[in-house]
């Protein structure tokens, strides 16, 4: 069984790598967060939280608020629309912020790409950027079960000013005919929608929504449909971790989705939801510290789905 001892080690361990990891240097806003934050939280399906470290401190939920944006846009467009006209399914194999295949496959590789999120993000309902934010933030609160969580305005200011990557990736998607509607628009969502502030504890509890087929587990209601669980699950797998996914399913093996805000949210069907935060990343992007944690635990208590 799972311990607070376990825990605690777990993140022990992680802190040992926080020294060769970088906060995300490319949104001057998180460049400046304190790198050796780190701390993990547990959901058990039957309700109960565990955690150790920084749990309770607040990150901008990033990458991690495109399991929730693919929620919203499968339930406005359908799977089948979705995943044929606008999105695949397939890793990259490249950075997640490239720009290459765009131009010699029509759509993005996978919603978690940047390329693929912001398609995406334009397929979400809603007049213009305010009303589709609206409408994702009652999502993230519903699913995190909290009501307080917000925008970090400083965050998108900072994204929305320097993110000129992701509007080349717009534009080049909107001339390809894949991103629907305004451009602006759109990159005006996404930025909100990355820069949304979480802890440990919210994206531990998303999680368990996920391993539990979509159920809340302290309450049983149904917030995600069963079969969008289980395709976000098996996408967090394949795509969840950039271009480290293959090895982090080597290493780890279980579904997880990460951000350059040092967040990692993972779901383990039918047994938990685990949230982990440290700002410090590797190369890739991922949570160094964060992926230690996952790592030690999925060894000590044999979580490793293969
Ligand atoms: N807002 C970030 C970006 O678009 C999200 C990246 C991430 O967390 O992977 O660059």
């Amino acid at each position: 069984m799972l311990t607070q001892e376990c825990l605690q080690d777990a993140v022990k361990y992680g802190e040992c790598f926080i020294k060769f990891g970088k906060t995300a240097e490319y949104i001057p806003e998180l460049a400046r967060v304190n790198k050796y934050h780190l701390g993990a939280c547990i959901v058990g399906l039957d309700g109960t939280v565990m955690e150790y470290g920084d749990t309770r401190t607040p990150f901008t939920i990033q990458s991690i608020s495109k399991l929730a944006s693919l929620i919203l846009a499968i339930s406005d467009r359908g799977a089948d629309y979705l995943f044929h006209d606008k999105v695949g399914v397939e890793p990259t194999g490249d950075p997640f912020n490239s720009i290459i295949k765009l131009e010699t496959k029509t759509k993005p590789f996978n919603p978690f790409i940047n390329a693929g999120a912001i398609t995406v993000a334009s397929c979400i309902d809603g007049k213009d950027s305010d009303e589709k934010f609206e409408r994702f933030l009652q999502f993230i609160r519903k699913v995190c079960g909290n009501e307080e969580i917000a925008l970090n305005e400083a965050v998108y200011l900072s994204e929305k000013s320097t993110g000129d990557r992701n509007r080349a990736l717009a534009y080049y998607l909107k001339a390809s005919g894949i991103l629907e509607g305004n451009v602006e628009e759109c990159l005006d969502f996404y930025f909100k929608m990355c820069s949304v502030n979480v802890t440990a504890v919210d994206i531990a509890q998303m999680s368990a929504v996920l391993a539990n087929h979509g159920a809340c587990p302290s309450t049983g209601e149904v917030l995600i449909e069963p079969e969008s669980a289980k395709a976000i699950r098996a996408l967090m797998l394949t795509c969840g971790m950039y271009d480290g996914s293959g090895e982090f399913a080597m290493t780890v093996g279980f579904p997880a989705k990460s951000g350059v805000g040092g967040g990692i949210a993972a779901a383990l069907v039918d047994r938990m939801g685990i949230g982990v935060f440290g700002p410090a990343l590797d190369e890739k992007g991922n949570s160094i510290g964060g992926i230690k944690i996952l790592e030690y635990l999925s060894k000590k208590m044999d979580f490793n789905l293969f």
